[in-house]
Order: C-alpha cells, then structure tokens, then sequence
C-alpha cells in the first residue's frame, strides 16, 4: 500500500469504528510505534504540538513562577516561549562552532553564574537538536547531574538522530519530538514527549487531559491543558512511521549530494557532524558562506521589506516597515535567498538566536559570538521527501551560478 493509501486506511478507521477525537485506538497505536522507534523501554505521550510537549515536560520538571530555565539561544522560539507560558525566565546559552549546539563549559559557567547571582539553582536545562545535529549529550548529562537539574531535550528537530547509537530524546528526564508540517514526520500538526517510566508518563497523561479527578462528575484540583493529539492525526502518524526510515535515508542522501556538490566551493561550507558518534538525521541541510564572497545581486539585497514571513507561516504576520534589524544574515546570504527565490528556490536564512529576540531583550544570555556569527552566514537549503536529485542538481547549479561574477 501507499503512503496516502496506509494513512488514509488509518483515518478511515477512525471514522468507521466512531474515534473522532482526542484519544484512540490510532492515538495508542501511534505512541506504542514511536516508544519501539525510541527504544530504552521509554513510554510516550502524543500531544497536539511540539510546542505543548516542551511546556508540559518543563511543568512536569515543577518549573514555575520565578524559576530560571536555561535554553539554547541559538534554536527556533518553541524552545524558549513554554518557559515563558509558565512565568519563569529562560536563560540563554550560546552554542559550540562543531555541533551548533549549547557550549556545554559555557552552560557549566552559566549555571555557576545564576547560582552565584540568585542564589537559586535553575529549574531545568533545554538543549535543542538543532537541524537534527546531536550534541555530546554525555557531557552536558554529567553537568546536569553534577548540578541535579533536570534535562528537556528538545528533539523536535531530531527524529531519528542518534548519539553513540542511541536515540535523541532518550537522555534527559523527559524528550520533546515534533510531528508539523515541515518535520521529519508530519501528523498534520503534533507532538508527542518521550517519558523515563509509567508514573511519569501518567503525570504527563493527566496534564494533558484537563487534570481530572476521579469522580462521577468533573472535579478539578490542579490546572490541565486539551494537548492530546487527535485520533484523526494520530492516523497520519502510523502511516508515516512506516516511511519513516525511507525519509531518514532521504534527507541524508540529499545532504550527501549537497556536501559532494560543495566539497571544492571556496567559501561554501556545508554543516556536518563532527564525528561518527554525532549520527544526524540532516532534517535541513545547512550551509555557511564566507562573508567575502561576492553573489550577484547582492548590493540590492535589503532594499524592500519582505511581506508576510519568510518560512511561509500560515495565519498573521505583522507587517514591518522598516529594512533592517541589529542582527540580521550578510547581503550575500540574502542576495543569495532572493536568487534562489527567483528561480523558485525556496532557501531559508538559520534561526535567529533567541538573545537577539526583542522580545527577550531582559532575559539574561551568556554569549561567545557563534550563534550570532553562524546566523549572519548561514542558509538552509530545501531537503524535504518531495526534493528528488534533479531539484538538488539545479538548486546546485543555481548557487554556483550566483557566484560566477
Ligand atoms: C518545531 C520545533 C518545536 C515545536 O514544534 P511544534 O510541533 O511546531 O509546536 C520545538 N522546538 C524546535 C527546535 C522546533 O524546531
């Protein structure tokens, strides 16, 4: 059967056997698949949104209002915003130049440094596998344990990464993963938390149905959120866990093709793992260009504002007015996304880091200059299951095209 066929087969079940709604037969079918693709007799929640697994994982760690939470600055907003839903602060760390990742001795400083300056240890540590890059997740362990801060890692970018062979995910107290649209697997939208037990992943469970208590009518004694994933949802997520693999071997394929493409570019720098203990699943290939180098165009880049956001998201955006931020991509990596956009390419600039955020301009950041330097030359190129090689073929051709001057 085909993809849409399995999935359809899914969904159709839902209807026929009456589970239109938030649990099911496909909802446990779905969490029993992603704990066996996890391993390490882990137990999983499915929640509606990636962004609703990192919020109840950090409550569940009984983080609160006035705690400080430290987090990766160099990684999209999902990361960080759940710790604001929960009033406490975020505390951003800056990342390492080999993985991308948190600077595991500047995290150690950081953590030193709040203690030092609140008197109070932070409630938890968020480290993102960003662009589905792992990270010595050994190493940043043993600083949390040291420290008896719990680990949230935010695997929503890794699906299928591993360290040393082991899934990402898997290591810290609980593991955030992401189903939306754009992510290795898509349930239409969700998420779902990788639990280290029963109990855990009942507290998790309880959370995300309202908080009930068991009564004949609805008795409530804490507050509870609606984030199960629906069955309807949860039917496209068991069809895609059976290409799941076909979509790993995809993205690293890709990656291999951009990487050979690139390998005597001068200038372009395509990201890999710094070893073969880092097993990426290159959800986006990543590349870095040398501020030197000339794209054709590029004296005209920021000379009109973008409309709507760059990414495609659905609902508002606002609208700006004005050409440039304090921190923004070189001209010739925007030169370069508006060449490829004309070409219908669609190349995106990195994350912006969370510390250049205006909305986090208060929150304390502990800073070495990469993340900022990585997010002014860096670009991600398209690598979806839709990418065939003669896409990546003219993508390639196209970028080497904005080079010759
Ligand atoms: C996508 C993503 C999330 C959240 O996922 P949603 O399912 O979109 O809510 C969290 N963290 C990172 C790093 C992500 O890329």
């Amino acid at each position: 059967m085909s993809e849409a066929g399995l999935e359809q087969k899914y969904i159709q079940e839902a209807f026929d056997t009456n589970w239109v709604v938030p649990l099911g037969p496909n909802v446990n079918g779905f969490e029993k698949d992603l704990e066996n693709f996890v391993g390490e007799g882990k137990r999983v929640v499915a929640l509606n949104s990636g962004t609703a697994a990192v919020h109840l994982s950090l409550l569940a760690c009984g983080v609160g209002p006035g705690d400080e939470v430290l987090t990766q600055t160099f990684t999209f907003c999902a990361s960080a915003h759940p710790i604001t839903y929960l009033g406490a602060t975020p505390v951003f760390v800056d990342s390492e130049d080999s993985s991308w990742n948190i600077d595991i001795n500047l995290l150690e400083h950081a953590i030193e440094d709040r203690i030092r300056l609140t008197g109070r240890t932070p409630k938890a540590i968020v480290p993102v596998t960003l662009y589905g890059m792992p990270y010595d997740i050994d190493a940043l362990m043993e600083v949390a344990d040291r420290y008896g801060i719990p680990v949230v890692e935010d695997a929503a970018e890794g699906l299928g990464s591993r360290w040393k062979g082991r899934a990402m995910g898997t290591f810290g107290r609980y593991g955030v993963l992401s189903f939306n649209g754009n992510k290795m697997i898509t349930t239409s939208g969700g998420g779902a938390i990788v639990c280290p037990d029963d109990e855990s992943w009942e507290r998790i469970m309880w959370y995300a149905t309202q908080a009930r208590e068991s009564y004949p009518y609805y008795q409530h004694e804490a507050i509870g959120y609606n984030y199960r994933m629906s069955n309807i949802c949860a039917g496209i997520g068991r069809g895609q866990m059976s290409v799941l693999q076909e979509h790993l071997d995809h993205h690293r394929h890709v990656q291999e093709l951009y990487r050979e493409a690139f390998a005597g570019a001068d200038g372009i720098e395509v990201h890999k793992a710094p070893d073969p203990r880092y097993n990426s699943n290159y959800w986006l290939c990543t590349i870095l260009l040398d501020e030197k180098l000339h794209v054709k165009g590029q004296e005209h880049a920021y000379e009109e504002t973008v409309k709507g956001a760059v990414g495609g998201a659905g609902g508002v955006v606002h609208n700006t007015s004005r050409l440039h931020t304090d921190c923004e991509p070189n001209a010739n990596v925007e030169g370069l996304r508006i060449w490829l956009k004309e070409r219908g390419i669609e190349a995106r600039p990195l994350w912006k880091p969370m510390h250049k955020q205006p909305v986090y301009k208060q929150a304390p950041a502990y800073t070495n200059g990469i993340s900022e330097n990585l997010f002014r030359r860096g670009m991600c190129l398209p690598s979806g299951p839709c990418v065939t090689d003669d896409d990546v073929h003219y993508i390639i051709e196209s970028i080497k095209e904005a080079l010759i001057c």
